[in-house]
């Protein structure tokens, strides 16, 4: 669920200024492997692409299943263990970090729906997932993001 957030906000404005954590294989490979990725130019890749795609849809400008393409070649095999049935995803091992964050955002879809969404800061890109009971939350962080708004309300009251 992290992964899945950390990707999408994994393009944030500082100060104005997109600052990519995938955007060269240095730096890319890294965050791969601090997310348990295997930190090859394939697995990057297919990072940004799964990203790029992600974004618009949680944004809402681009349907689901242009994610569809990205679970190609991607197999769910069924198996009996002391357990029970067990199910095990196999991906291509590129494909599995970006296969893991196409199936959180799934999930995701499905339990809280409606819960991951773009930041209500225009001047911002990052994206929230409220865990809140109210689920009214509209920054990615108050400290940054609320406080901001905040300042600006106040401005314009007391202008
Ligand atoms: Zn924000």
């Amino acid at each position: 669920m992290d992964t899945l957030l950390d990707l999408l906000n994994s393009r944030p404005l500082v100060n104005g200024e997109e600052r990519d954590a995938l955007g060269d294989p240095a730096g890319g490979r890294r965050w791969a492997r601090e997310h348990g990725g295997e930190g090859s130019l394939a697995e990057l890749a297919l990072l940004r692409d799964t990203r790029d795609i992600l974004r618009d849809v949680v944004r809402g400008e681009t349907s689901p299943d242009a994610l569809s393409p990205l679970l190609e070649g991607v197999h769910q095999i069924p198996e009996i263990t002391s357990d029970g049935l067990q199910w095990t995803v196999r991906t291509p091992p590129h494909a599995r970090l970006a296969v893991e964050v196409i199936l959180a955002w799934a999930a995701a879809e499905k339990h809280t729906p409606g819960r991951l969404r773009p930041c209500a800061n225009d001047e911002c890109q990052l994206f929230l997932l409220d865990r809140s009971r109210a689920n009214r939350a509209r920054w990615c962080s108050m400290a940054v993001c609320g406080n901001r708004e905040k300042a600006r309300r106040h401005y314009e009251r007391t202008r």
